[in-house]
């Protein structure tokens, strides 16, 4: 085994790795850019070393930097983790030639599954079944429409090069083809500098079945079962699972020999995925499969195929890598249980998933192991139910430098039915404050009928659109009570007593009621909380009902709340963010987060001067839009100014009512991560 490894990544992966080295007694060299200096995959490891500044380019991209660290600290081998450097073939060689061994692929193998279209000629001749298309190196315009047509409508257009879903576009109809290829070369130019393109039969609802294999150097090649990652969003996986619900042994030899066959034709050695696009009659003996592509690194949804197999593909990968024999053989590897794995993203599910950036001010996590298995690695044993693998903490921000992923989430269970059942409670038990994420849309997608009855197809989420961003009518009182409920016991926790403890014998001669005033997506609510002789009494929206605000156990998080409400005991946790801009209360109750911010006129009075003059970009971007000019006076929350950053536009907003003073930027201009946009004085 080596004695040092390099982990040329970052995030989830680069600890995921750092983990199983770790376990083996292998010793660790993180690298980092700037923004990640602090980053928790550093901390993890034995030795870490800076590349550069935040853009990739500059740092996780350079590989020869990276091949030199590797080499001055002794490392042996290089794990590229995935993305980055991971399927770069310049990179694996430069790291034979420096005398470090690349975990990962040879570069042949990598170079000839780097381009589809290449692939796919070689997977013909390897006779793996493929998806009726066009992946000829003539691009002449004119030819691919020729050829589009002979496929038949409607056919899929591909980046030759691609990856992440980039530059898939979709034609219905002839007359579309055109523009449709256009769109897909530019964008595979921009994203790749590379635009060639295939053209593809586009399936109809089907499901994305993928193989783990793993071959060695000696000849020998494994599967170890399929994947399937059907549900989608914009071409990109959401939730992964092990094994396919429906498969037949027959289908799943046969598609597991396919992929065998596949990497076999390219002299493949180390972990690769091999993705099939199935038809959704796959579980009858009338269904197809076609090779899509192989990726020759370690797949994001590797840990479900982990917890069916019992095996750490990442020790895997450092055996085969040093020269060893696969730790298993074809009969020796069992399917045990199902696992499902959930991608926690900073991204905004009701605004077309568009990315997000931002601080993690508040994460709560379900009780997990980090990824860990017993020294032999061969034996099964049960994994713990639930598996988080994350590159962040409390505290760290997802900035606009790298992939919004926030956290994977994946659970095991005997069957399909108990995964699922421990998915939406380990969902339930996530809770994110400071960023737009997923975590509320994946439980209202592992609850969806649709999917627990694993009617699975790629069209998924758009078929179940209506039930999974379904606005809720009314906000529950429940929400509100137990949003009160955080006022009341702060302000009583800042008086240093509550009234109703009984502690000091305090008692209120009569009674009084006051207003408290929240606003969520859904309007304004103005809630009564009258003081009563004997306790607190909430009234809004036709419930008026005593509020008791019960002791937490010991040991409990500070933002656990139970509370009794009419009939019911309510256990919940309410996240309360006040900033100079709002007073947040995040309610997590039953796997829903709703968001109520407290409008307190009182309060907001003479806090005027504690906002700051200037408001600056929160990312890097650009100016599309200004709204506000100098000398107006605006009130609290009027949009100031729009910026666009990762394809999602920010609108800087009044922080108290006051004149503008100048606006420092135009329409069109660039503007750096935390430059002054506006100059603002509040009213006195
Ligand atoms: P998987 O099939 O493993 O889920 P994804 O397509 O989701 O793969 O991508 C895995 C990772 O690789 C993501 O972090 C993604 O951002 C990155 N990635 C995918 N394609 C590319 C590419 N062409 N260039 C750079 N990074 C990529
Ligand atoms: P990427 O390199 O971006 O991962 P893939 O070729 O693996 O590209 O395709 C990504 C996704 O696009 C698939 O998982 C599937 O949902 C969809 N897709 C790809 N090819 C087809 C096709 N021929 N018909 C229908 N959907 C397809
Ligand atoms: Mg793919």
């Amino acid at each position: 085994m080596f004695s040092k490894i390099l982990i040329a990544n970052r995030g989830e992966i680069a600890c995921r790795v750092a983990a199983t080295a770790r376990r083996l007694g292998v010793r660790t060299v993180a690298v980092y850019s700037d923004a990640d200096a602090h980053a928790r995959h550093v901390s993890l490891c034995d030795e870490a070393v800076r590349l550069g500044p935040a853009p990739a380019r500059d740092s996780y991209l350079r590989g020869e930097r990276i091949v030199e660290i590797a080499r001055a600290l002794g490392a042996e081998a290089i794990h590229p983790g995935y993305g980055f450097l991971s399927e770069n073939e310049e990179f694996a060689e430069a790291c034979a030639k420096a005398g470090i061994a690349f975990i990962g692929p040879p570069p042949a193998a990598i170079r000839a599954m780097g381009s589809k279209s290449e692939a796919k000629a070689l997977m013909e001749q390897a006779r793996v079944p493929l998806v009726p298309g066009y992946h000829g190196a003539a691009q002449d315009p004119a030819l691919l429409q020729r050829e589009s047509d002979r496929i038949g409508y409607p056919v899929l257009i591909k980046a030759s090069a691609g990856g992440g879903g980039k530059g898939m576009r979709v034609v219905r109809e002839p007359g579309e083809f055109a523009a449709a290829l256009a769109s897909c070369q530019r964008e595979a130019a921009a994203s790749f500098g590379d635009d060639r393109v295939l053209v593809e039969k586009y399936l109809e609802r089907p499901r994305h079945i993928e193989i783990q294999v793993f071959c060695d150097a000696h000849g020998g090649a494994v599967y170890l079962f399929e994947r399937d990652c059907s549900v989608q969003r914009r071409h990109q996986k959401v939730l992964e699972e092990a094994p396919a619900p429906g498969m037949t042994p027959e289908r799943r030899r046969a598609m597991g020999e396919a992929a065998v066959a596949a990497a076999r034709a390219v002299g493949y050695v180390g972990a690769g995925t091999v993705e099939f696009i199935a038809t959704s009659d796959i579980n009858t003996s009338a269904g197809h499969f076609f090779f899509m592509e192989m990726n020759t690194r370690l797949q994001v949804e590797h840990p479900v195929t982990e917890m069916i197999t019992g095996h750490d593909l990442v020790e895997w990968q450092l055996r085969v890598a040093c020269g060893e024999a696969l730790p298993a053989t074809q009969e020796q590897l069992q399917i045990h249980g199902h696992a499902i794995e959930a991608r926690i993203y900073a991204e905004n599910p009701d605004k077309g998933f568009l990315p997000a950036i931002g601080t993690l001010t508040h994460m709560a996590l379900p009780a997990a192991v980090e990824f860990q298995r017993n020294a032999d690695g061969a034996a099964f044993h049960d994994p713990a139910p639930v598996r988080i693998d994350a590159g962040v903490r409390a505290g760290d921000a997802i900035s606009p430098h790298y992939d919004p992923m926030i956290a994977k989430l994946i659970v095991w269970g005997a069957t399909r039915e108990q995964a699922l059942a421990r998915m939406r409670g380990a969902l339930a038990e996530t809770h994110i404050v400071g960023l737009a994420n997923n975590v509320d849309f994946l439980g209202r997608l592992v609850a969806n009928h649709s999917f627990a009855i694993a009617h699975l197809d790629t069209g998924l989420i758009e078929r179940e659109r209506a039930a999974l961003f379904a606005p809720e009518d009314r906000l529950p009182n429940e929400f509100l009570a137990l949003a009160c409920a955080r006022v009341l016991a702060d302000e009583a926790a800042a008086v240093g007593a509550d009234p109703w403890s009984g502690r000091n014998g305090w008692r209120l001669n009569g009674s009084y009621t006051r207003e408290l005033t929240f606003k969520s997506e859904r309007g304004v609510h103005d809630v009564r909380i009258e003081y009563a002789r004997d306790g607190y009494r909430f009234d809004h929206g036709g419930l008026c009902s005593p509020l008791v605000i019960q002791p937490v156990p010991a040991g409990a998080a500070p933002s656990r709340l139970s509370l009794r409400l009419a009939d019911r005991l309510l256990q919940a946790d309410v996240v309360r963010a006040v900033d100079p801009v709002g007073d947040e209360l995040h309610v997590f109750l039953n796997g829903r987060h709703c968001v109520l911010t407290r409008i307190d006129v009182i309060a907001h009075a003479g806090e005027a001067d504690t906002v700051e003059g200037r408001l600056s970009a929160p990312m890097p971007g650009k100016v599309v839009a200004v709204h506000a000019a100098r000398g107006v006076r605006v009130a609290r929350g009027a949009a100031l100014l729009v910026m666009e950053a990762m394809k999602m536009e920010h609108t800087i907003v009044a922080p108290a009512d006051g004149t503008v003073d100048e606006i420092l930027f135009g329409v069109g201009e660039q503007v750096a991560e935390g430059a002054a946009l506006v100059q603002f004085t509040p009213a006195a």
